[in-house]
């Protein structure tokens, strides 16, 4: 691609062990906050006790009532909180900077996030709400955080499954991010260098969680794939993602890291560049086989099936994803195309090898 443009993202990041303790209060002087509303789930109350401990007289309101996927009456909930406030601090996981997003969406308050996941939001000016079990998503760049302070510390005691569910997640934005249709040389460097700091840091979070050094490489790799994600944009494999998750209520990391080898194994022959960057940020010489081996390694099902659903509902949904599958995937989308990728990805085949 020797032609593209690209609209950079603002916002301050600060990242480091430790950083959360030591410098929220100079990035909360920094936007000459007084009033704030803090935002963290009930399970984090003692972590932010702790972090705001030296400007706890300025918190002015809290709003624990974090719930996946914001549900309107939750984002509605945090906005009556947020009427005093000057600023939205947020620290918790994908759902927790969802409602600060949600908050910041229809009051322009700016966010401090602090992510204690691999999740990425904080990074993109993109907001969900559920309303009736249905996902509505859009962007707006009100809602993308002024600062985000990166702290691996805080991410030590997220189980070893969340960790690995969390991680290749952000893996699929790194690799989604070669295809998806606003990609530029940029998001490009950015996956493949997100790729690098994901492997390093997923190989060794089963065995020793507490390990910081790998906490730190995961870290960094989830946000530079929500920053190569946050440019990029959604590609075909979140396309099928979303219809699945949204059709059969399906978990949405696993997912992701289920799903991720067979739109590789569809999009690589006709996306040789990115293939080969793919294969030499994992360290892989094929990268198909190499994703489907990380994936086997940290305990990922080898199929959709695993996860209860049949294979004649998973097929049922072919148009859904062709409905909404960007126009300029490298390969074009056909139906016998989707239904291939549905197939093999339910039954687990070997994502090398072309589906019978
Ligand atoms: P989550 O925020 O729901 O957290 C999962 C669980 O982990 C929760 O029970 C939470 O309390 C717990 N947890 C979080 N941090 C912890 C820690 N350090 N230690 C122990 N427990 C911890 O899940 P998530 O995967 O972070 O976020 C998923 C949500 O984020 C989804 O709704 C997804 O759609 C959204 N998301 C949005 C974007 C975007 O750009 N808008 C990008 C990625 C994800």
């Amino acid at each position: 691609m020797t032609a593209f443009s690209y609209d950079a993202l603002p916002g301050r990041v600060v990242f480091g062990a430790g950083v959360a303790r030591t410098g929220l209060l100079h990035e909360v002087d920094l936007l000459g906050a007084r009033r704030i509303l803090l935002i963290a789930s009930g399970s984090e109350r003692e972590l932010v006790d702790r972090l705001c401990a030296s400007f706890a007289d300025r918190v002015t309101a809290t709003f624990s009532g974090v719930r996946p996927h914001v549900p309107v009456e939750v984002a509605e909930q945090a906005r009556a909180a947020a009427a005093d406030a000057d600023l939205v601090l947020s620290v918790g996981g994908g759902s927790t900077t969802g409602t600060a997003k949600a908050v910041a969406l229809t009051t322009n308050l700016p966010i401090i996030a602090v992510p204690t996941t691999y999740a990425g939001s904080e990074v993109t000016p993109v907001w969900g709400l559920t309303d009736h079990g249905r996902k509505t998503t859009g962007t707006d760049p009100r809602v993308l955080p002024r600062t985000v302070l990166y702290d691996p510390e805080l991410t030590v005691s997220l189980p070893a499954e969340l960790s690995v569910a969390s991680g290749l997640n952000a893996m699929a934005h790194c690799v989604e991010a070669f295809w998806a249709p606003r990609r530029n040389p940029i998001s490009s460097a950015v996956a493949a260098e997100g790729i690098r700091h994901l492997v390093a840091g997923l190989a060794p979070i089963s065995d020793t969680p507490a390990d910081i050094a790998a906490r730190t490489d995961l870290l960094l790799g989830a946000y530079l794939a929500g920053s190569a994600f946050a440019v990029a944009g959604s590609g075909l494999h979140h396309k099928i993602c979303h219809v699945l998750g949204g059709a059969f209520d399906l978990p949405h990391a696993r997912t992701h890291a289920i799903v991720l080898p067979y739109v590789l194994a569809y999009n690589a022959p006709n996306a040789p560049a990115a293939a080969d960057r793919i294969s030499a940020a994992l360290g892989q010489s094929d990268p198909i086989a190499g994703l489907r081996e990380l994936g086997e390694k940290l305990g990922v099902p080898a199929g959709l099936r695993a996860l209860g659903v049949s294979e004649a509902d998973i097929v049922a949904v072919t148009d859904d994803i062709r409905a909404i599958a960007p126009a300029d995937n490298p390969t074009p989308v056909t139906a016998a195309g989707v239904r291939a990728i549905l197939h093999a990805a339910w039954a687990g085949t070997d994502p090398t090898r072309p589906t019978p």
